[in-house]
């Protein structure tokens, strides 16, 4: 199973279904259909398995003007950017002026299944807000200081 990596933390990622917008890959690119682990920072120290997704849809765009396919301000808005020109910016910084307008593809993803985590110790629950340990501790004593 192929990796699906994000930089950052979205507020959509607590949706069912979001988007991502990516250059194609070099090796063979996403395909509709295809299952992939969604993974928060991938090659780092912090890496965190997210959960599985499908990758439901795939749609061409650019963020070049004129372009027969550009990413409208709803799409930029529904990515998670405040504007279409804030999406523009912040790929502008990370990928360069030239790239930032190369082609790329809207992915629709969609949850499989989600990986959660105990928010007392971070161990990987399923589907829980705590561990089978602190489950109890959360039970009896829900509001007690630590
Ligand atoms: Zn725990």
């Amino acid at each position: 199973m192929r990796e699906l990596g994000f930089s950052v933390m979205w507020l959509k990622l607590n949706q069912e279904q979001y988007t991502t917008f990516r250059f194609p890959r070099k090796d063979k690119d996403w395909e509709v259909g295809e299952i992939v682990r969604v993974v928060f920072h991938p090659r780092s120290k912090d890496r965190k398995v997210l959960g599985t997704a499908q990758i439901m849809g795939k749609q061409p765009r650019t963020l070049a003007p004129y372009s027969p396919a550009p990413v409208t301000p709803e799409e930029a808005l529904e990515d998670g950017f405040e504007s279409l020109m804030i999406m523009r910016n912040w790929m502008r910084k990370r990928y360069g002026n030239l790239k930032a307008c190369n082609p790329m593809n809207k992915l629709t993803i969609l949850w499989v299944s989600r990986d959660t985590y105990c928010f007392q110790c971070g161990v990987r629950t399923h589907g829980m807000k705590f561990c089978e340990k602190h489950s109890q501790v959360a039970l009896e004593d829900d509001c007690a200081p630590d």
